[in-house]
């Protein structure tokens, strides 16, 4: 890679927003050798590529910083606990939160899910309450609660979809009742991008004391965020979809929470006090924390939203709908393509089928050009039986997405027809 570059990939940002310079920052981006192409990655829903700044920093880590966290009392140790609790003030700071203690380390949105499940499902849910969620859940959303409904004796009740891909919110407020405890809502589907009111329906939900969940997985990499003002309970995201490692994640807690709360995990560094009587708790977040945490991606995390709020989401937000915009007069253009999920709000993802051809069938054609898509059904199987397909071939952008790269797609595309005509 010739210096210019590298020069690049440290320079500060302009307030402009110029995908170009963008690009330069993820070195990934530049691989020429995808099956003899320029890689143009579109798979961003699954999992975004990496800042250079992040790489440099999970480097920097493991080469000169790399120690256990609070417990030790040697340089290293407290180097690393620095620049660990540093990125928690960093999620909190970019979230709104009330406090760090309100930011709990996981490994990803479906470890965060399954913690709320685990701590406060368990010791507050009873036989005949109610959970709610939408027909637009990751299985992440959907698993949990109904492990939880199976034994705790509880309903779980789905919130519709119309042809478009939008909730039926009268049906929302029909299924809330004095029953329902839990109502757990994906802020953005990854399978077809429709945006979800979570605003109103946090409102709505509040109004029968329900604690609120935010699946905040595709929200967060794409929309500004801010838990005080949404005044959710709790708010889930994955640190790999928005620039950073994987085996991060974080739940968001609100502090009124956490007195309701019993942790699952029991081990070290959760603890204040342990006899074999008795063991007094750590104060939350720890309390939340067992064993030893991922210490380099959470920091790769603080990084990686260091990244964001250089480029500023709300950038990145606008580039995307471009993209998004674009992508759809493109592809829907195309006889023969039939898009999945044809919201009026929608964000970075676009869904679509192309009569018999097989979602895989297109994701392999598109990547002998170098066009790296997702085909499946996206751990989304209720979406997919709703809209009554198998499957689809999913693109997803990013802020360092250029209108070439949907070009190629569409191009790729019309190759997938000319093949299977
Ligand atoms: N929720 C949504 C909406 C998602 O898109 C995903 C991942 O694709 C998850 C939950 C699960 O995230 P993770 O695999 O990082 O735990």
């Amino acid at each position: 890679m010739s210096t210019n570059v590298l020069e690049k990939m440290s320079a500060p940002f302009s307030t402009t927003f110029d995908v170009n310079t963008i690009r330069q920052h993820f070195p990934i981006l530049s691989r020429p050798d995808i099956n003899n192409h320029k890689l143009a990655y579109l798979d961003n829903a699954a999992s975004s590529q990496l800042p250079k700044a992040v790489i440099d920093r999970l480097h920097q880590y493991h080469q000169f910083e790399h120690s256990n966290v609070h417990r030790s009392v040697h340089t290293l140790g407290e180097e690393a606990t620095n620049a660990y609790e540093s990125a928690r003030k960093k999620v909190a700071r970019y979230i709104n939160a009330n406090s760090e203690s309100e930011i709990i380390y996981t490994r990803g949105t479906t470890d965060s899910i399954n913690l709320v499940m685990q701590s406060y499902g368990r010791a507050n849910l009873m036989e005949g309450d109610e959970i709610l969620i939408t027909a637009l859940e990751h299985h992440s959303n959907i698993v949990p609660w109904q492990m939880l409904c199976q034994e705790k004796g509880c309903l779980l009740k789905v919130i519709p979809i119309n042809s478009s891909g939008e909730l039926k919110l009268d049906e929302f407020l029909r299924k809330l009742n004095k029953k329902t405890k839990i109502v757990a809502l994906s802020q953005v589907s990854n399978a077809i991008g429709s945006v979800n009111p979570i605003e109103e329906m946090i409102i709505e939900a509040k109004k029968y004391g329900a604690v609120t969940l935010i699946d905040g997985a595709q929200g967060i990499p794409h929309k500004p965020v801010d838990v005080q003002s949404l005044d959710c309970d709790f708010y889930a995201f994955s640190g790999h979809k928005m620039y950073g490692p994987t085996g991060i994640g974080i739940l968001y807690a609100n502090s009124r929470m956490h007195d309701r709360m019993v942790p699952y995990l029991g081990g070290g560094d959760m603890i204040l006090h342990v006899t074999f009587e008795e063991t007094i708790y750590n104060e939350p977040p720890y309390k939340f924390e067992a064993g030893t945490p991922p210490i380099s991606a959470a920091i790769g995390l603080g990084e990686a939203i260091d990244f964001i709020s250089n480029v500023g989401i709300h950038n990145i937000e606008s580039h995307e709908k471009q993209l998004l915009d674009y992508a759809h007069e493109k592809v829907s253009a195309i006889n023969g393509v039939q898009l999945i999920g044809t919201a009026k709000e929608k964000a970075s993802v676009m869904s679509f089928v192309m009569g018999d051809i097989h979602p895989h069938d297109i994701g392999s054609i598109l990547n002998s050009f170098g066009i790296a898509i997702r085909a499946g059904h996206h751990c989304a199987q209720p979406v997919m039986k709703f809209f009554d397909v198998p499957a689809t071939a999913r693109a997803s952008f990013s802020l360092y997405n250029t209108f070439d790269e949907i070009d190629a797609l569409a191009d790729g595309i019309k190759e997938v027809k000319r093949v299977f005509n």
